[in-house]
This record gives structure tokens, sequence and C-alpha cells, in this order.
């Protein structure tokens, strides 16, 4: 999960049912092996089952309810390359079915990341600023985009989770690790473009 910069309380909750078919999925927090793992690759012939859309559908309403603009599957105790994001007015609901990245652009940039996997905590990453994916969609079509911006930090953020990657692990100035409270008395108003 990625959160927006200024999102506010984070609670761990049990599964929850909503309405007659949608699931909250708890949340795996770091220390849990899980997010550890290298995910499995996904069986495209089981893209398309009943099993895996509800799982896709599900991963959004967690996703949205927390909320968060991204959620990988191991964040869920799923440890397969599966993950969905969306961030309305940014860039458009997108699942991505064992993605690949086939191209990182030249420059880098630095921004706020924060993790629901990681209670409470912001740091700052440097990332390439454009990514080129390749991945499978959830009718397990070839999908192939260029993402930048919030896009492109969501995609490498999330995709980290699928080799069992955090975001404290990208971070090269530990100095910059923030407590929430801290983070909205003093960070939260610096120019921050992309998060
Ligand atoms: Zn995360």
């Amino acid at each position: 999960m990625l959160y927006l910069s200024d999102t506010g309380c984070v609670c761990s909750r049990d599964e929850t049912i909503i309405g007659t078919d949608m699931a909250l999925l708890p949340i795996a927090k770091v220390g849990n092996p899980i997010l550890r793992h290298m995910a499995a690759k996904v069986d495209p012939r089981d893209i398309r089952t009943k099993e895996l859309q509800k799982f896709i559908d599900d991963m959004f309403e967690t996703m949205l309810d927390e909320p968060g603009i991204g959620l990988a599957a191991p964040q869920v105790s799923r440890s397969i390359q599966l993950v969905v994001m969306g961030c309305e007015g940014d860039f458009p609901n997108t699942v991505l079915i064992n993605p690949k990245i086939v191209f990182y652009g030249p420059k880098q940039v630095e921004n706020w990341e924060g993790c629901l996997s990681v209670d409470g905590l912001r740091g700052k990453v440097t990332r390439p600023s454009v990514v080129r994916v390749q991945a499978l969609d959830r009718d397990g079509k070839d999908l192939d985009l260029e993402a930048d911006g919030l896009f492109a930090v969501c995609i490498q953020h999330e995709m980290d989770h699928l080799i069992g990657k955090l975001f404290v692990d990208r971070m090269t100035d530990m100095s910059t690790l923030t407590q929430l409270d801290e983070f909205s008395r003093y960070w939260q108003k610096e120019e921050t473009p992309v998060i």
C-alpha cells in the first residue's frame, strides 16, 4: 500500500464483510515474513476465475477503505504477483499481474512515501521519474504502459512488495524517517510535487 502523504489515521482491522460480496482484507505488517518473500507468478489461466476476480475486487475495496492508492497481494498475505492501484484525478484504477519494468527513465526524483504495512512512518525515497511496465490486466490481456509522476512512484513501490522490499529498504538517507505526528508538524507542507 502506498499512501498519499496527507493520509491521516491508519487502523488495522479484522476481516469485515461489506454488503453481500465485498470483503476488507487484513493487512500484513512489517515483521510478517510474507512481506519479505518473492511472490509467485500468477498462472494466466487463473486470472478470469471467479475466485481471483473477487480477490481483485476485495483488494480495491481494501485499498479504498484505508484509504490508499495502491495495494500489493503480499500485503494481504497472498504471495502472488498482483497489484492494484488507482488515484482519482491522477491515474486510473489499474491491475498489474506478473508485471515487469522494461524501461526506467534517466531522471531520479525524491518523494515522501509511506506504507500501510509500516504503520505511522514516512520517509524520502529516490526513484526513477518514468517507468514503462508490461503486465497482464485483470482480463488476462497484455498491458504495456508508460507512467510518470505519482503513477510511476506507485508502480515502483507496489512492485517492490512483489520482491520482498519495503520503502524503508530504498531509503538512502534514514535521517528523513519520520513519525506521522512529526511529519504533519514539520514536513507535510514541504513542496512534494509527486505524492
Ligand atoms: Zn507499501
